[in-house]
């Protein structure tokens, strides 16, 4: 099977006809017709086997993450998804493998209204590089710059479940039980919070995706805004399969502070909008969640339910000693 019959086979499906796609797969580039009074928001991320994603991945969870991780991007722009371009390099040719990949790229690309309308294939140690593109109305895109002293911090879902999940794997034990399935799934296949990066563009001051973790990721929309953070330990939304995998509290927010891929949203919303913006979240299904506040002074600070300041150590989170 050469490299066109296989775009035939397995790509080429992802991509239907849509007004917005002049011309997609098959020509030296696409051609995209984006709407009026619209900025184009891009952006790519590669996933590598063994670094991104456990080796033992099933192909349907790395063709699903792959787009997944992008459209979380896309999500904390408040841009809408439209394109997405897929550059594949792959030791050689595992039609079962191709199937399963291209099965859950299809997946999401379906749920998320999203057309491939190009790539590149090439032969090596296996990487997935995605490009997404999506649409924002000029002048309304949620950036990191704009978080306010006062504005809470949201975050959707909850947190701490695919760290979680990846530790489980790095220790090598078994997935067992419906508790620990769900906490791979987070892992394995995020859900990108498109709709509601949509739903809060208007009512929230900045936005970020949390792809490294609360801290570091928090921490990009501190340093762009000039302020700082006070977060609430005690209000970190928690899952009921996070609970039980991690007991102790010091570990389990040590998990939802410095663990990454849950790919929630982290919003700052100004206190005056934060009833629409929970409304806006439960219409669509999803809880937000309020841990903590902007402040003027610079930094992030987590506290303990009486308002003690916690120090990060490798254990988790302590109290000052
Ligand atoms: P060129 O040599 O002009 O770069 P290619 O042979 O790399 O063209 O690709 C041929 C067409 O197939 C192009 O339209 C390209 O965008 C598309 N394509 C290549 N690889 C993929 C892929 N993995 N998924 C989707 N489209 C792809
Ligand atoms: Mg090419």
């Amino acid at each position: 099977m050469d490299e066109f019959e296989l775009i035939r086979c397995y790509f080429a499906p992802l991509s239907p006809a849509r007004p917005n796609v002049v011309l997609g797969i098959g020509d030296d580039a696409a051609l995209l017709a984006p709407a009026a009074g619209h900025l184009l928001a891009v952006t790519s991320d590669t996933l590598i086997a063994g670094r991104h994603f456990p080796v033992d991945t099933a192909p349907f969870d790395i063709g699903w993450k792959a787009l997944a991780v992008n459209l979380s991007d896309l999500a904390a722009m408040g841009a809408r998804a439209r394109w997405f371009t897929l550059a594949l390099t792959l030791p050689d040719v595992d039609r079962p493998w191709l199937a399963g990949f291209a099965a859950g790229l299809q997946a999401l690309a379906a749920d998320a209204d999203v057309a491939l309308v190009g790539g590149d294939t090439t032969r090596g140690p296996l990487s997935v590089t995605i490009t997404a593109i999506g649409e924002v109305p000029a002048g309304r895109a949620l950036r990191r710059s704009g978080a306010r002293p006062g504005d809470r911090i949201a975050v959707s879902g909850t947190l701490g479940d695919a760290a979680a999940a990846l530790r489980q794997w790095q220790r090598g034990d078994a997935v067992v039980g419906e508790g620990q399935r769900r906490l791979r799934a987070r892992l394995d296949r995020p859900s990108p919070r498109l709709a509601l990066g949509l739903a809060l563009r208007d009512l929230a001051h900045a936005a970020i995706d949390l792809s490294d973790g609360l801290a570091a990721d928090l921490g990009h929309v501190l340093d762009a805004s000039g302020v700082g953070a006070a977060i609430q330990a005690a209000r970190l939304p928690t899952s009921a399969e996070l609970l039980i995998a991690e007991p102790d509290a010091d570990a389990r927010q040590r998990l939802q502070i410095a663990g990454g891929d849950d790919y929630e949203l982290c919003l700052t919303v100004p206190a005056s909008r934060w009833i629409a913006a929970q409304q806006a979240a439960a219409t669509l299904g999803l809880s937000l969640t309020d841990i903590g506040e902007i402040v003027q002074t610079r930094g992030f600070s987590v506290y303990d339910g009486n308002g003690a300041p916690l120090r990060f150590t490798e254990a988790g989170y302590r109290h000052f000693p």
